[in-house]
């Protein structure tokens, strides 16, 4: 933070008071080079997220239609509403985090898929499906062998390696060769 006086960008803190009800921050500072003191404020910045649609047009990010989405790809999984509105409170955050201001409907989508791929694989497929407009079966059975390989490829998923010990418990070695 540049100092006002003699714009040295060394200052020590002397005090840090939160205002606005914890909206911002008010810092007493003072100046290294030339000890004069200032104040500063820290503000969150709240700047409406653009999508860019694949049409190429821009609209304003729409919470309330990324969760109707979601429930249309949810419905009949374990995965509820709360959990939902949580996953899009992440999402949303994650968004408002980063630098850029504008984000494709594509982007936003393999969000929304890397979430699910934890949550439930039907719910997964099932969004992918919406949103990487699949054509047919051909689609989704790729959609599922893509899903398969991150899987073997994970090596820190223990999922994978359970059911790699149940199916070595079930067949034990030696029934393969005699
Ligand atoms: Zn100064």
């Amino acid at each position: 933070m540049q100092c006002p006086y003699c714009q040295s960008t060394e200052s020590r803190v002397l005090e840090s008071r939160s205002t606005e009800g914890g909206q911002s921050i008010r810092r007493r500072r003072e100046c290294l080079r030339c000890k004069h003191r200032f104040t500063t404020y820290e503000r969150i910045e709240f700047v409406p997220i653009t999508v860019i649609k694949r049409d190429g047009n821009r609209e304003s990010f729409d919470r309330s239609k990324l969760i109707r989405g979601m429930i249309r790809a949810c419905e009949k999984t374990e995965i509820t509403y709360k959990r939902i509105e949580a996953i899009v409170d992440e999402i949303e955050a994650q968004l408002q985090q980063s630098f850029e201001r504008e984000f494709t409907t594509n982007e936003i989508g393999e969000l929304v898929l890397k979430y699910l791929r934890q949550e439930n694989e039907v719910a997964y497929v099932r969004f992918a499906s919406v949103y990487r407009k699949f054509k047919g079966i051909k689609d989704f059975v790729e959609t599922l062998n893509h899903l398969q390989k991150e899987d073997l490829n994970n090596s820190e998923d223990d999922n994978i390696w359970q059911n790699l010990e149940q199916q070595n418990a079930s067949t034990p070695l030696l029934d393969c060769i005699s």
